[in-house]
């Protein structure tokens, strides 16, 4: 394992990918930028997919992933 950016193998941190069950890792100088890039694509995709008529236009399983990600936005963690 080691940062996909620069290669480091020491102090390194893993970050799930939003799209898919993998895991990637990156160095500490490297992770929040990986966070953050991370982050953006997910908001990407969600917000484009928001339009229902663009939301027909995905497959089962990223139309799965869109209304996870809608749960997750709607509901904030610090609303009990
Ligand atoms: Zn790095």
């Amino acid at each position: 394992m080691k940062c996909l950016y620069c290669g480091q193998k020491e102090g390194i941190y893993p970050l799930k990918q939003w799209n898919k069950d993998e895991i990637e890792y990156y160095c500490e100088d490297h992770i929040k930028q990986a966070e953050k890039f991370n982050e953006k694509q997910k908001r990407a995709f969600y917000e484009y997919y928001k339009n229902e008529l663009h939301r027909s236009w995905l497959s089962p399983k990223s139309r799965e992933l869109w209304e996870k990600i809608h749960k997750e936005t709607a509901t904030p963690k610090s609303r009990e």
